[in-house]
């Protein structure tokens, strides 16, 4: 059993690959990918997010604002309320981007310290984004206290260093796709280094397709191929890898209830 533990599954370009969520989520289900975290990256579109994982009882939703979606960054009043949703297991994607927009720094940081407050607050774990900001990032997890609620760097792509901080912190370290690209050699060797009891394993679909799906759209199916990789980089099956990564999920997010 698995648990793609952050993708967008309302965004997949339903009608192509799949002919819609239904045949997603059942191809997931065929690798052993039985759970699946819908996470939103805005409050305009959370609502429709929220209605369209709604008849699948094994699909869970997150609540927040991507640090690269500049126009909603300001407007934060609303995400306690939705977020507050008992249905919400998760508060993000938040976080800081430095890679692709230094320019919005700021704005991005006032936000992220906004969803700690909220996700401390409401007593749910966070979803951190983080690019080329190692420093501020923990930084904010720091002051805001996040280490009362947890949560996951998504995604991660930084330092041995970064991620031993993070885990300082409460925090699990979650593995996408890009840990099977050719180019993630020094990637590979910070997953090597760190305790499979605080990975999580990802697809971030439908961006991200790991090894050898590259230039087709990624879909939750393929969190078992991160495993994969991972388990291959430890020298250790696979199933212990779907097991400690399933463990740590629902240890992490409290509120997602096993739907099998
Ligand atoms: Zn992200
Ligand atoms: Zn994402």
């Amino acid at each position: 059993m698995l648990v793609d533990s952050h993708c967008h599954l309302d965004r997949l370009d339903y009608g192509k690959k799949h002919t819609d969520m239904a045949q997603a989520v059942a191809r997931a289900a065929k690798r052993g990918v039985n759970h699946i975290l819908c996470v939103s990256v805005d409050l305009a579109t959370f609502p429709t997010m929220k209605a369209a994982i709604a008849p699948f009882p094994q699909v869970f939703a997150s609540c927040g604002i991507h640090p690269l979606h500049k126009d909603e960054l300001k407007d934060l009043d609303r995400l306690a309320t939705l977020a507050a949703d008992p249905q919400v297991v998760a508060i993000g994607e938040t976080g800081l981007d430095y890679f692709y927009a230094s320019e919005t720094a700021e704005v991005q940081r006032e936000s992220f310290a906004h969803h700690v407050n909220v996700a401390v607050e409401l007593d749910k774990p966070l979803i951190i984004h983080t690019r080329n900001a190692q420093q501020e990032t923990l930084d904010i997890l720091r002051e805001g206290q996040a280490n009362k609620v947890g949560g996951v760097l998504h995604c991660f792509t930084e330092s041995l260093e970064m991620a031993e901080a993070a885990i300082e912190l409460g925090f699990y370290i979650s593995l996408s796709g890009i840990i099977t690209f050719r180019s993630a050699e020094a990637l590979r060797e910070v997953v090597k280094a760190l305790p499979l009891e605080r990975l999580l394993v990802e697809t971030d679909a439908p961006w991200l397709a790991p090894v050898p799906f590259r230039g087709e759209e990624n879909e939750p199916a393929y969190t078992r191929t991160v495993a994969e990789c991972i388990a291959n980089l430890k020298g250790v099956p696979i199933e212990e890898v779907a097991a400690q990564t399933t463990a740590n999920f629902f240890n992490l997010f409290k509120l997602a209830k096993k739907a099998n």
